[in-house]
């Protein structure tokens, strides 16, 4: 576990290590569990330990949700639905009406809300809007909007003529929303194309200054590249834990721990572990401490992919063709890590970015 916690941190860790392994470890396991009563017990278990509400106060540190999230995913339980209640994201800190109409029921899970902002790549123009009164007229297409088919409301991004981009509240029953396509991803998420078709919204739910909504759009990016980085940190110390049971384990032939390759692959992997540990560990502080930090970000959320990636394939390269049944940790952590590769930012475009930040804007630290 990394070092230089306070010690209210480490009480906080200590306590998240006992929900983990007292609570949710077995209701991760129950089979005989269906997915939404499972939700509804990690839930309440999460809201007994004080951690549901974390991600829902946008006073929480980032190196607080850091332990959180670390925490659960080296147990394996960090990606259950019901351990985080819905975050605010671009929501956050909005003036009425949209405080009461979608904000605080997004808080209290009346209303889903799905992030759009990824289009497909043969539209001829960015969604946008022209202006008429007090009204937004929106057209255009978004492809990828995870949990969109229960979204009561997405958070778009939208060029508005004249003004620039902004994120836009469009309600998913409005005139002129259609669901183009129905999808799911080899990491078991459900996702949804949307066509916008002269969608009337008001203009009061575009949110914050004209031609902020790239920067609002990216500060909610940034945050979930964070918590992807921390889920990947934590994901790849439980496949290594999952590693060093299987080699310490006595089997026909002997104990693989023995073996001095598998000790050369074993090393390689910790190693690996720490690094991306030590990644997001510092991009949290350097957040914490008010500082820009938004390729951190991106380089904690592409270091720890691709090594939790990396981590995975080896492990199942060391356990052998039994990793591979459908059903084993090992396969499902795999087929959930793979879409991290490409989601908040395909890695290769995000080593550019990086590039870019520092090459053109002279931002970004080593
Ligand atoms: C599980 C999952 C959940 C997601 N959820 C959401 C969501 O809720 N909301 C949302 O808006 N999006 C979501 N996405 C979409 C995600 O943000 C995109 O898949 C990601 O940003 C990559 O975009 P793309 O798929 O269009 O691929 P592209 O950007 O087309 O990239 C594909 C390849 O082309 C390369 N490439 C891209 N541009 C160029 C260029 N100009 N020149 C040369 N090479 C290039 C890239 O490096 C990459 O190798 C999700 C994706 C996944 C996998």
């Amino acid at each position: 576990m990394p070092d230089f916690l306070s010690p209210e941190l480490q009480a906080f860790r200590d306590r998240i290590d006992q929900l983990a392994t007292g609570t949710l470890v077995g209701l991760r396991d129950d089979a005989s569990l269906e997915p939404a009563e499972r939700a509804a017990r990690v839930r309440d278990a999460s809201k007994a330990a004080g951690v549901y509400g974390l991600t829902q106060d946008e006073r929480t540190p980032a190196l607080t949700l850091l332990v959180a999230r670390d925490t659960l995913a080296s147990h394996g339980v960090g990606h259950l639905r019901g351990v985080f209640g819905a975050d605010p994201g671009v929501l956050a800190g909005v003036p009425e009406p949209l405080r009461s109409t979608h904000l605080q029921p997004l808080l209290a899970g009346e209303k889903r809300p799905g992030f759009a902002f990824t289009e497909p790549s043969d539209v001829e123009r960015p969604t946008w809007a022209r202006i008429e009164g007090d009204e937004l007229v929106i057209t255009g297409r978004k492809s990828y909007v995870t949990g969109g088919a229960d979204a009561a409301f997405l958070a778009a991004l939208v060029e508005i003529e004249g003004q620039g981009p902004a994120m836009v509240i469009i309600d998913t029953d409005r005139p002129g929303v259609t669901q183009e396509r129905r999808f799911s991803s080899l990491d078991g998420s459900h996702h949804v194309g949307f066509q916008f078709e002269d969608v009337r919204v008001p203009r009061h739910h575009a949110l914050g200054a004209p031609g902020d909504g790239r920067g609002r759009a990216m500060a909610k990016i940034s945050a979930v590249r964070r918590a992807v980085a921390a889920d990947c940190a934590g994901s790849s110390a439980w496949i290594v834990s999952l590693v060093a049971a299987d080699l310490l384990r006595q089997g026909r032939r002997g104990r693989k721990a023995d073996s001095e390759r598998m000790r050369l692959r074993y090393g390689e992997m910790r190693v690996a572990v720490y690094a991306a540990r030590s990644v997001v560990y510092r991009t949290a502080r350097l957040f914490d401490a008010g500082q820009d930090a938004v390729n951190e970000s991106i380089s904690a959320k592409v270091f720890a992919s691709e090594t939790a990636n990396r981590i995975a394939d080896m492990a199942i390269q060391l356990v052998g063709g039994e990793a591979l049944v459908v059903g084993h940790p090992l396969e499902a952590v795999m087929r959930r890590l793979r879409s991290l590769r490409l989601a908040e930012g395909e890695s290769d475009t995000l080593y550019v970015n990086v590039a870019r930040g520092h090459l053109d804007i002279g931002k970004g630290r080593l």
